[in-house]
């Protein structure tokens, strides 16, 4: 497969762009794989990528039901950053970062990585300390934390309402390496430089059940065939819980609808990425000059791709209370995925109990800054039967040891708040 290069886009173009290959094959699947990883996610294409590039494991196959990409990695609203607090949380969403640094290399695709940073704003005194531990335990960690005043807000700022707002802005959190990417090309970028190392990814395919031999899991069931593996791996996200329970694997996740939204395009005047404090809101511009604005899930579970009016109402109430000039602005398209939310808001890379069957997920709102890390750690713990020292705090037993990471404070219980 060729190399993308200035030259190569140069004499494509000399040829009317008709000599481009595939950026990847649509195989065959084989009989028998090392290891088959189920959902063509950003999580399972960069897990396949990491199995082959970091510990030789080529025999590989992402067996997909749609089309890669599909899901939610290729419907979320893109924020990267690396601004977690608590000992387990802190150091993987570092690596995620420093591996976004350089992804665009190291795939040999653009993934768009823009480091335009990421402004949380803070609307009390209680939320300025918390705040101010937050960006110590960053910094204490060589993680770039600012703590803004309102004044330096204001100036940085200026489309934001600070005289008639409910909530006041008394400063805000920054971090200036945060920003966004393009999802699709993500997922893109993944499957070729997968499919290049000899993965095959399986689209159309729809895994339905589990081999298994004497309590070991030996393959999967799909609509067009059993296919046998040594390892399966899942990456599902919403469906998480309804994979595992065909393993006989119940698991601490729920499934919810969260909505994304995006504007007609505007000229730019938002370039950098601003998330409220007093609601679940944020906001940015993309590339193409559209708002992207996202909210809360709709808080009743479900596995359907589509979101509720109520929150649409939500989300645009918030936004207008934020960004007066937003109201002028036509919305263009809304649209749901489903999330894989665990109980404590912190995701799962782990073996499970069932052998030959290993996990990912519980990513809640926030997978799509992981899928770097969670593909180098989930790679790492399928190729070597440990976890990476980053992902070793994501088991499954954590709910029940107490050991939860409670990043929101929002306790192991959402569903009693
Ligand atoms: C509206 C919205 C906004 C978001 N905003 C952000 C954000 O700003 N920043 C951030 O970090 N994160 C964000 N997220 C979260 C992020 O998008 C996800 O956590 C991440 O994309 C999950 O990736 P994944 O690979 O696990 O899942 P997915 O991309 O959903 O991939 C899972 C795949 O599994 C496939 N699958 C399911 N069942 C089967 C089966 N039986 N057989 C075969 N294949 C199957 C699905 O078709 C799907 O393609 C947002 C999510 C949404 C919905």
């Amino acid at each position: 497969m060729s190399r993308y290069s200035a030259l190569s886009v140069f004499t494509n173009a000399l040829k009317g762009n008709k000599s481009w290959p595939r950026a990847w094959r649509d195989p065959e699947p084989k009989p028998e794989y090392d290891v088959l990883i189920v959902g063509a996610g950003g999580h399972g294409l960069a897990t396949a990528y990491y199995l082959a590039k970091e510990h030789g494991i080529t025999n590989v196959a992402v067996v997909e039901k749609g089309y890669l990409g599909g899901g939610n990695t290729g419907r979320n609203t893109t924020i990267v950053r690396s601004n977690y607090f608590l000992p387990g949380n802190t150091m993987f969403y570092e690596r995620s970062m420093k591996l976004w640094e350089n992804l665009s290399q190291d795939l040999n695709y653009n993934v768009m990585f823009s480091q335009r940073g990421q402004y949380n704003l803070l609307h009390s005194p209680g939320q300025i300390d918390a705040a101010r531990r937050r960006g110590n335990t960053m910094r204490a960690n060589g993680i770039d934390a600012e703590l803004l005043s309102r004044q330096q807000v204001q100036r940085d700022l200026p489309y934001l309402d600070y005289d008639n707002a409910r909530f006041p802005i008394h400063g805000a959190i920054l971090q200036r390496r945060a920003g966004t990417a393009r999802h699709d090309a993500v997922a893109w970028g993944y499957a070729r430089g997968a499919d290049r190392r000899g993965v095959d990814i399986l689209q159309k395919r729809e895994v339905t059940g589990f081999l298994f031999d004497g309590g070991k899991i030996t393959g999967v069931q799909t609509n067009r065939g059993d296919i046998r593996a040594k390892k399966v791996a899942l990456c599902v996200a919403g469906h998480s819980g309804h994979l595992a329970k065909m393993a006989g694997l119940r698991l601490p996740i729920e499934s919810h609808s969260l909505q994304a939204f995006v504007t007609e395009p505007y000229k730019p005047f938002i370039d950098t990425v601003v998330s409220y404090g007093a609601g679940h809101f944020y906001i940015s511009q993309s590339d193409k000059g559209g708002l992207v604005l996202g909210g809360d899930l709709d808080m009743y579970n479900s596995y359907a791709q589509r979101g509720g009016l109520p929150v649409v109402e939500h989300t645009l109430a918030a936004a207008k209370s934020l960004v007066p000039g937003v109201s002028r602005l036509k919305l263009l398209r809304h649209w749901a995925g489903v999330m894989d939310m665990s109980m404590d808001g912190s995701p799962i890379i782990t073996r499970t109990p069932v052998d030959g069957l290993y996990f990912n997920g519980g990513w809640c709102y926030g997978g799509f800054k992981t899928i770097p890390a969670s593909g180098y750690c989930f790679a790492w713990t399928i190729a070597k039967d440990e976890p990476h020292p980053d992902n070793a705090a994501y088991t499954l037993d954590r709910f029940a040891r107490g050991g939860t990471i409670d990043e929101k404070g929002a306790g192991p219980h959402p569903n009693q708040q």
